[in-house]
């Protein structure tokens, strides 16, 4: 992908003046809007590869930008959220969202994310059967799990589990999307059998469980699979 365009949705003015020039000198061409209609229109008329989201805008609710944005495009949407909008981060990420930077945030770990959410956008569009990273490999074909060139057999449960993850590779899954997708709707709630299943995810393919390399806890909000 050459030069991705990137569209900011965020009223802040300091951010922007931020913003702006660090993407721009890392090859992203960049699109700004202040408002939520603005962005909303701007999505329309340039079809961003990936969007920064601010859910804190003057004229509507970030989230409803969401919603609306998600009714057309399956684009990458980052949110950038400020610590008093916990609640919001997590309707967010469950409206599709897929991923958000806490304010205020360093320009390394917004690059991160921004490079992840590429990456992931161009690897749904392949399709690949394969993950592969640091030692785990699943083949999604064959449901073979190795780690370390070693078989490791998972329960059923244990490999939906790591395939919910791994669809979101180097992205933050919520707790509420874990437990529908692996347990069904109706099971959202029951947090402690993600609690369980993770423990025993860890166990079975990280080197050292109580220290994981993979399989990162998000306090509060859910679990992401690291891809380094
Ligand atoms: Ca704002």
């Amino acid at each position: 992908m050459s030069q991705p365009l990137l569209l900011i949705i965020e009223d802040e003015a300091a951010l922007k003046r931020f913003l702006k020039p660090t993407l721009q000198k890392q090859g992203y061409q960049v699109l700004l809007a202040s408002t939520g209609q603005e962005g909303l229109d701007l999505a329309r008329s340039h079809n961003p590869d990936l969007v920064l989201l601010d859910l804190g805008l003057p004229d509507r609710d970030g989230l409803k930008v969401l919603q609306e944005l998600r009714s057309w495009s399956r684009k990458p949407v980052i949110i950038l959220s400020a610590r008093s909008q916990e609640l919001d981060k997590v309707i967010a990420l469950n409206l599709g969202a897929d991923d958000y930077v806490t304010k205020p945030f360093g320009a390394a770990e917004l690059l991160a994310r921004i490079g992840v959410g590429l990456r992931n956008a161009a690897r749904t569009e392949q399709a690949s059967e394969i993950y592969e990273s640091k030692g785990l490999k699943v083949d999604l074909n064959t449901r073979q799990v190795t780690r370390n060139g070693e078989l490791v057999r998972l329960t059923p449960l244990e490999y939906r589990l790591l395939t919910a993850l791994i669809r979101r590779a180097g992205r933050v899954a919520t707790h509420t999307q874990l437990l529908t997708e692996v347990w069904g709707p109706g099971q959202a709630e029951q947090i402690h059998y993600l609690r369980i299943y993770m423990g025993q995810l860890r166990h079975k393919l990280e080197s050292d469980p109580s220290r994981p390399q993979h399989f990162l806890t998000e306090p509060g909000i859910g679990y992401r699979i690291n891809v380094d």
